[in-house]
């Protein structure tokens, strides 16, 4: 068997299988083996369900073999974000307090995904609840950075990009609420895509900031990201703010030009602590966009800068409401301890929830307390609408945004854990495309001097993923970021020892 079926991306392993040249178990396999050589080193994974697979893969190979219609990702594996409901698997959320909760039904991206063929790996490390940019916060182990061991994957869905850059799976599910795909897509090396608000329904993810959350897919390159996204959006009525819009073929915008395509950059995201070597690097992919003969122009995004005080107030308060339903009673955990109904609430969250979780449940309850709601919660909405006034403004002039997904590449474990409002300042970029509900991409635009890469966003407007599939697969093709991988050096096999 083939070693390397891992390696191959998406579309490749889909055609294989479809004309049966290759089995999805043996695909299924060779992940597998991936898996386990390097979690020792890279930890992306909570679960792995090696069983499940192999019996999705088999599955699905005899239906092909009786002559069933291949679907679009016909024998892909995909690695899952432990927040995305999977009937009769645990999911966590990355939190204690879900241990113990086991899903009853699917989400409807896995419903989709199971329909298009795809078999799931298993699921992937978090931050707690989806907060955080360094997955540092999850309740049950750190993930490290296929690029350096000693540095963080980023967050909150630091496992499915850690996941996709070590060659674990070909492609993996996230969720963004404000950069959580992107912001690890860019520390790790991957394209990672942030769907428009309503482009793909939320139904079975479990609600962090409810306004905020997108799912969205992780990929080695910009072609998987069409696939995957081809294969997860739509409308869906069991969610009330999916968006009755059809579904465009995303594989069609591979491969074209962008000569006379329109590029907006902000002035404001050279602001400081931009770090040398991502400054270097974005100016640099400008110049590629250039040479494929875009026009990159000056635009005014001058809100920017309120974005991340903005997203801490509305992301709080939401947060603070979707965890008031963990209390010990209907999912998960439950606290032993407490001597009537009050005291054993307290004690399960307690004891459930972790140190972030905590301060944002108290900081959201603060804003909407009365007294306060006006002063803090009213005002963030309004600054909300104005950092959507102004992209609207943008793209009136250009047809796609650039900027740089995060101002640092992947800092070290630990560097910045004790320092919350740092490392809230890694969402700086990603974070207004949230407020604003946009769809972005980030891809890889060079590395730094360390050799670590350097994420790009290209953003739209609203429902106008096509023009990102566009511009960044055109970059991918000039470039050819994508291509250099990290290198892990997995431990031999242990040798068979005396008998
Ligand atoms: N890092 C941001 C936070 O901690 C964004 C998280 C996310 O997108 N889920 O809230």
């Amino acid at each position: 068997m083939n070693a390397k079926l891992n390696e191959l991306t998406a579309r490749e392993t889909a055609g294989l299988v479809a004309r049966r040249e290759i089995s999805a178990l043996e695909v299924a396999e060779a992940c597998l083996s991936r898996i386990a050589a390097v979690e020792p080193l890279v930890g992306s994974f909570l679960r792995v369900d090696g069983e499940g697979a192999r019996a999705m893969a088999a599955d699905l190979d005899r239906r092909l073999a009786a002559g069933e219609e291949p679907g679009p990702l016909c024998g892909v594996p995909v690695a899952l974000k432990d927040l995305l409901c999977v009937k009769g698997w645990e999911v966590t959320c990355g939190s204690k307090i879900l241990k113990g909760f086991f899903s009853p039904y699917d989400a409807t991206v896995v419903r989709k995904l199971r329909a298009a063929g795809a078999v799931f790996l298993g699921q992937t490390n978090m931050d707690e609840f989806a907060m955080g940019s360094s997955t540092e916060n999850s309740g049950y182990q750190i993930t490290r950075n296929p690029w350096d061991l000693d540095r963080v994957p980023g967050g909150s869905s630091g496992g499915s990009a850690a996941a996709v850059a070590a060659a674990e799976a070909p492609v993996a599910l996230g969720s963004d609420t404000g950069g959580s795909i992107r912001q690890p897509a860019a520390f790790c090396g991957v394209a990672g895509m942030k769907p428009t608000y309503g482009r793909v329904s939320r139904y079975g993810l479990v609600a962090y900031a409810s306004s905020l959350d997108q799912i969205g897919p992780f990929a080695r390159d910009v072609g998987d990201v069409a696939l995957l996204l081809e294969a997860i959006s739509g409308h869906d009525p069991l969610d009330s703010t999916s968006a009755p819009i059809p579904v465009p073929a995303y594989r069609d915008s591979l491969g074209r030009e962008i000569a006379g395509m329109k590029l907006g950059v902000p002035r404001q995201c050279f602001a400081a602590g931009l770090e040398e070597g991502v400054e270097r690097a974005f100016r640099e992919s400008l110049e590629i966009f250039r040479g494929l003969g875009a026009e990159i122009i000056e635009i005014d995004l001058p809100r920017i800068p309120h974005s991340v005080a903005c997203y801490y107030i509305i992301s709080t308060a939401e947060a603070s409401s979707n965890l008031a339903r963990f209390d010990g009673v209907q999912y998960g955990y439950r606290s032993p301890a407490g001597e009537n109904l009050v005291e054993m609430y307290e004690a399960t969250r307690r004891d459930g929830f972790g140190e972030e979780v905590k301060r944002r449940i108290l900081l959201g309850t603060y804003v909407l307390s009365s007294g306060y709601y006006d002063a803090y919660y009213a005002r963030a909405l309004q600054a909300r609408r104005l950092i959507k006034d102004d992209f609207d403004k943008a793209f009136e002039r250009c047809e796609c945004v650039l900027m740089p997904t995060s101002p640092t590449t992947a800092f070290e474990i630990g560097s910045r854990i004790a320092d919350p409002l740092r490392m809230y300042l890694s969402d700086l970029f990603t974070i207004a495309v949230n407020l604003a509900g946009l769809p972005a991409i980030s891809i890889t635009g060079g590395f730094d001097a360390s050799g670590l890469p350097v994420g790009i966003q290209v953003i739209a407007p609203p429902f106008e993923e096509e023009k990102i599939i566009r511009t960044a697969s055109a970059f991918e093709a000039g470039a050819g970021f994508q291509d250099r991988k990290p290198v892990l050096s997995v431990p031999p096999a242990a040798a068979p020892g005396p008998s």
